[in-house]
């Protein structure tokens, strides 16, 4: 699927919202992911994993690693695709952890998969994690940037999509300004 196809695959399926957004970082923003839009529907979701798995085809992959929660998910397909294992980086205390008995040689050839890039922060900490393991990543697979390519990493990294998505203090919210309610998301009551 070309980058296009993928945008408008989000956009259709709702996980790329456009509107006046409250972050949970607490700043406002014009465009907001909602990851398990997506993440919760499998036809749609291996789609896309089927995509950055045909990127990454001839890089050696050996093994595919996500962060929880959503990249387990990816991580899983996308491994699935290249018939190798997956295996998750959880949070830990600080930074990312393997648990379950989950390991990495030195020099095991490592694919990082995550849906949104926003600041780069979980991906830096997979990245940590894998080189504490003296494994080599051989690339970096993302569903959307929405830096507008503004966080990059010192390997092969691959973005289906890429937005430029804006996000300020409240103070300095030119949708504020003018007035623009916050955009209500489809929030279904039990
Ligand atoms: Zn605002």
């Amino acid at each position: 699927m070309s980058s296009t196809d993928i945008l408008s695959l989000f956009k259709e399926s709702q996980a790329l919202l456009t509107g006046h957004f409250l972050l949970t970082s607490g700043r406002h923003s014009d465009v907001y992911y909602e990851k398990f839009t997506l993440l919760k529907n499998p036809a749609i979701c291996t789609q896309v994993c089927k995509s950055l798995a045909d990127h990454f085809r001839s890089s050696g992959v050996q093994t595919v690693v996500g962060p929880t929660t959503g990249g387990i998910i990816i991580a899983y397909d996308v491994a699935r695709y290249l018939g190798v294992e997956a295996i998750y980086a959880e949070q830990g205390d600080p930074g990312r952890v393997f648990k379950r008995g989950f390991s990495l040689d030195p020099g095991q050839k490592v694919l990082i998969v995550d849906d949104v890039l926003t600041t780069g922060r979980s991906v830096e900490e997979v990245i940590s994690l894998v080189n504490a393991y003296k494994a080599d990543i051989v690339g970096i697979g993302l569903f959307l940037d929405r830096s507008g390519g503004k966080v990059s990493f010192p390997f092969p990294t691959h973005a289906l999509a890429t937005v430029s998505a804006d996000s300020w203090e409240a103070s300095a919210c030119p949708l504020c300004a003018k007035n623009v309610p916050f955009t209500q998301r489809g929030s279904r009551k039990l």
